[in-house]
């Protein structure tokens, strides 16, 4: 018997979401704040798809767009759930 599931979740793997969603907001940006605020938005109502898009916002912003460089908060805490 072939493995089929039957009707697959549309729910990726834990560790896909943590990296698809692995970001560095940069303390005191806004920008950072208000997409890592709609990030986790996103994540608490499964919306993976829309969470990752506001995790590449900050990558990007985080990655680029900040001069200070080093002055980075990075708070890749841990989901606890
Ligand atoms: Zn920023």
């Amino acid at each position: 018997m072939p493995k089929t599931t039957p009707e697959p979740p549309i729910t990726l793997p834990a560790e896909f979401n943590a990296w698809l969603l692995d970001c560095c907001p940069v303390q005191g940006c806004k920008v950072c704040a208000a997409n890592y605020k709609q990030l986790k938005i996103c994540e608490g109502r499964g919306d993976i798809t829309q969470a990752a898009r506001h995790a590449t916002e900050i990558r990007d912003h985080a990655g680029g767009k900040h001069e200070s460089g080093r002055a980075h908060g990075c708070e890749t805490d841990a989901p606890s759930a």
